[in-house]
């Protein structure tokens, strides 16, 4: 595990130099999780530096092991070297000692120095010396060799008072005979009688050893040197400045004292007479009181691990400042990702909405706690999220999905998995198990992962299915409204080949019930008759309130017409039966249109004309009663629709004139005035009769506007005809309504001039039928202005005596379906008879309607009747004609203008 993790280390130091900081920030982040960006970088610099302090110890360590082993190496070969040289020295002068002593002293001393076979490279000068210190022989300068006295000298004295045989080593001197520096090895040669005969030299060359360092290379500065157990340097090589003189002394020198008495090389890393500190090692010779040393400056020993230290200084420097620059940029970079981190961290966690953010591979790395509260999810999926697969699967295993219509075989990781941006789910809508309503709005990310907010729009559809129950509901009854009736006929209409009734209802004596108990009585009244209406009908038939007491109803599926038939009687039966309402019983009824689909009506709007339409029949027919459509009655309404659209250009248009019929007074058969009738030409119909265009005129209220302009034009005419001639003009129970018709009579009169008492109004017992203070009021006011009010149409409303009894009128006019049957009904005999002799009673004129024959006219005349209209005198006359009537009738009068 270390050692992988080390290896993790290695490799990731080795990325962030070759490939920068930023990726490998990532990997470092892996490996020392809770570092920040300057941690790391302060840790990465230290661990750097740590690296080289101990590569260079190392290095310094390998120098100096390397250095030991090359100067140990160095001594054992010069030691080598020196004992192989003194030894072939040795055996040069164990030679002549040999020959000397063999001959009993008796050789030639200087032949045998000559000898070339003694001499070699290592050895200057041979020399004999006798006991008393004379050198006798020598094989350089002079020959014969003149007799030296030599007995002072150190390596002749050595051999004095001694019997020991040892090979004496001199220090170095220059020579007296070879003037050259030498070292002497000398040994004794004994008399026979074991007594000093003489000193044997052999004198060395310290150069000697120069070759020996030639050979080997110790590097810049190295030294070497062949010294003495006494101190004193015997050879020397290496570096010129630095090795130690010839002769000189170094028994005070720290090394003698490390390696007098040692076998093994020593080594001292101080300094010894050089300035610079120096490493030595320092082996004595074995046989030989002598000991060879070599050295390095301490400088050069370490030379390679400095050279390479620089480098490593130098590469770790740059490495450090790049990784501190790093550093720097990832801690800015670090900041504004923290920042940015805390930010996207607020904003998911203040969002209204839950998100997730899934990548390719289904891992979450996002999710907020709205997330997991909207799903119902463990808290701790915030923490330990787990893969979108496993997220869909705990969903569903706590049946998450129960309720979301989808297919049972089908997977919900295929239908609400990633998979579902592809096609139609990208948003959808969801009915969790606790019924709170979910939008599931899917974007895909383009590494092929996922974003999906939630959001709980619940409240949004409560508010809409309020907002649509209002919309569909008569708020009152709560039975549907006319939209909703609109829509279910209409779709019978189109998607259905069967049979379907559409009921139009109108509740009978509701309004009175609304007037007399007040609208609260009136509401729970209409509440009441949805609720009967409902429990009369099946479950998939469907009633709607269009209005005030309006109601219709569809019924689907039927057989046929008969079905309905059966169902509208029940109805009638149903709403018939008293009501108790506040403890008080109200008696209705109801009237019922009935259109058959799709017979009467392609359109919504047909069928429902269509009943509305067999509606206005039945109620025509009486009360309680039910009417199927005909196609007439459809004919009827189109001609009044388009009657009452003309009707308002043929008033501004001026297409209505005026006719007048001749009032005759029968004792002397004179006009006394005319009765002033409506005429409407259409221009392209033709003549369309007053009992067409009147009831429609009053229905739509152009009566009103037609009135005044028949009441102004009537007056203006008859100014124009004798003072004697009246005119009568016919009113509409409505007139008496809004506007002020006793103003608008006395304008007209004071804008004309026609004096009142040429006028006569014409009313009908309706006016008196809906009677009100008001009515009667109005008639008086009239009266006062002088003008003449005549009761027209007498007998054929409620003919009660008693409304003759509420008006003086000035006139009644009985009506022409009595004067009709005159002399053949005896009721409408006695009725004649009877008006008249009323009319006697209360000053009344009388006027008998419609007289079309001879025998009607003498009939009324008999019975005392004063005036008489109709066809047998003159039918309605056009005011061009008017003038030659009064001319005809009353010759004697003539005209006024
Ligand atoms: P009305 O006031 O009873 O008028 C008398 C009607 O009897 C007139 O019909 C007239 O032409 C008709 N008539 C007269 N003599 C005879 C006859 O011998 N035999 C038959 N069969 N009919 C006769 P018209 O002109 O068609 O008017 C019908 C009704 O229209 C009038 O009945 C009146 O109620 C109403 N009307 C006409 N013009 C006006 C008007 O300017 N204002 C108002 N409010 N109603 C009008
Ligand atoms: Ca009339
Ligand atoms: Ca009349």
């Amino acid at each position: 595990m270390k050692c992988q993790r080390m290896l993790g280390i290695i490799s990731t130091i080795k990325m962030t130099v070759m490939s920068g900081f930023k990726p490998a920030l990532a990997k470092w982040a892996d490996l020392v999780p809770r570092l920040n960006s300057t941690k790391l970088g302060v840790a990465m610099i230290m661990l750097l530096w740590f690296g080289v302090a101990a590569k260079f110890h190392e290095n310094r360590q390998n120098d100096l092991a390397n250095a030991k082993q090359d100067l140990q190496n160095l001594t054992y070969q010069f030691e080598e070297n020196v004992i192989r040289s003194i030894s072939e020295i040795d055996k040069a002068l164990l030679y002549l000692r040999l020959t000397i002593q063999a001959s009993n002293a008796t050789v030639d001393y200087q032949s045998l120095v000559g000898k070339s076979y003694v001499l070699s490279d290592l050895i200057v000068q041979v020399a004999i010396i006798d006991a008393d210190g004379i050198m006798r022989a020598s094989n350089v300068g002079p020959q014969p060799a003149p007799p030296i006295n030599l007995s002072d000298r150190e390596h002749f004295r050595a051999h004095l008072g001694t019997l020991a045989d040892s090979l004496f080593i001199s220090r170095p001197v220059i020579g007296r005979a070879s003037g050259k520096w030498s070292v002497q090895l000398t040994r004794r040669f004994n008399k026979p009688d074991g007594s000093l005969g003489g000193v044997i030299v052999a004198s060395f060359n310290p150069e000697h050893f120069a070759k020996f360092y030639g050979r080997i290379e110790l590097g810049k500065g190295a030294t070497y040197a062949l010294i003495g157990t006494d101190g004193v340097v015997r050879a020397t090589g290496g570096d010129e400045e630095s090795r130690f003189p010839l002769g000189k002394d170094l028994t005070s020198d720290q090394q003698m004292s490390y390696a007098a008495s040692e076998q093994t090389t020593t080594f001292v890393d101080v300094t010894t007479s050089s300035a610079t500190p120096r490493f030595v090692a320092v082996k004595k010779v074995a046989g030989h009181p002598l000991l060879v040393s070599a050295s390095v400056p301490e400088a050069s020993i370490f030379a390679d691990s400095e050279r390479s230290l620089l480098w490593m200084l130098l590469a770790s420097t740059l490495l450090s400042v790049m990784i501190g620059m790093s550093t720097l940029h990832t801690r800015e970079a670090d900041r504004r990702l923290k920042r940015k981190a805390i930010e996207l961290k607020l904003t998911l966690e203040h969002m209204t909405q839950g998100i997730i953010m899934v990548t390719k591979d289904l891992q979450i790395p996002v999710i907020n706690r709205q997330c997991t509260q909207l799903l119902d999810l463990p808290p701790d999926f915030l923490i330990d999220t787990p893969r979108f697969d496993e997220l869909i699967r705990h969903q569903q295993h706590q049946g998450e999905f129960a309720t979301a219509n989808i297919d049972e075989n089908a997977d919900p990781l295929d239908v609400f998995g990633p998979n579902d941006v592809a096609g139609k789910f990208n948003l959808y809508e969801r009915t969790r198990p606790d019924g709170s309503v979910i939008e599931v709005r899917t974007t895909r990310v383009a590494d092929g992962g996922f974003v999906r907010t939630f959001t709980d729009i619940t409240g949004r559809r409560q508010a809409q299915t309020v907002a649509n129950k209002l919309a569909c509901e008569d708020p009152l009854t709560g039975l549907a409204n006319r939209r909703v009736l609109s829509e279910a006929v209409d779709q019978l209409s189109t998607n259905n080949t069967n049979q379907f009734g559409v009921l139009c209802l109108d509740l009978d004596r509701f309004k009175k019930v609304n007037d007399t108990q007040g609208h609260a009585v009136g509401d729970q009244l209409l509440k009441a008759v949805a609720e009967r209406l409902k429990q009369s009908l099946r479950s998939t038939d469907l009633v709607a309130r269009l209005g005030g007491d309006e109601f219709a109803v569809v019924l689907s599926p039927i057989k046929s017409a008969r079905t309905c038939q059966i169902v509208v009687k029940r109805l009638v039966e149903a709403i018939g039966r008293p009501f108790e309402i506040d403890g008080r019983q109200i008696l209705i009824g109801t009237s019922i249109g009935v259109a058959v689909g799709p017979a009467d009506g392609s359109s919504t709007n047909d069928l429902l004309v269509a009943a509305d339409l067999a509606l206005y029949a039945a109620k025509a027919a009486g009360r309680g009663g039910y009417q199927f459509f005909a196609k007439e009655m459809n004919e009827e309404v189109k001609t009044r629709q388009a009657i009452e659209v003309d009707l308002r250009t043929a008033i501004a248009e001026q297409q209505l004139e005026l006719h007048y019929q001749p009032i005759i007074k029968l004792k002397d058969n004179s006009i006394i005035g005319f009765e002033a009738l409506a005429r409407w030409t259409h221009p392209v119909t033709g003549p369309i009769a007053p009992d067409t265009f009147i009831p429609i005129a009053e229905e739509t209220g152009l009566i009103m506007v037609l009135g005044e302009w028949a009441l102004r034009e009537a007056c203006t005419q008859a100014l124009k005809w004798p003072t004697d001639i009246g005119v009568a003009v016919n009113l509409s129970p409505l007139q008496f309504g809004s506007v002020d018709l006793v103003k608008t009579v006395e304008n007209i009169l004071e804008e004309t001039g026609l004096s009142p008492a040429r006028l006569e109004l014409e009313i009908t017992e309706g006016l008196l039928m809906r009677n009100t203070e008001s009515t009667v009021a109005a008639l008086h006011d009239l009266k006062k202005l002088g003008v003449r009010i005549a009761m027209d149409d007498f007998g054929t409303g409620y003919s009660s005596l008693s409304y003759l009894q509420s008006f003086p009128f000035d006139r009644i006019k009985v009506d022409r379906s009595f004067v009709s049957k005159l002399g053949t009904s005896s009721s409408s005999t006695s009725v004649i008879k009877a008006v008249v002799e009323i009319a006697k009673a209360s000053g009344m004129q009388t006027t008998a309607e419609g007289v079309e024959t001879e025998d009607q006219r003498a009939g009324l005349e008999e019975l005392g009747y004063d005036e008489a209209q109709g066809y047998l005198f003159s039918r309605p006359l056009r005011l061009s004609q008017v003038a030659s009537a009064i001319a005809q009738w009353n010759c004697k009068v003539p005209m006024a203008a």
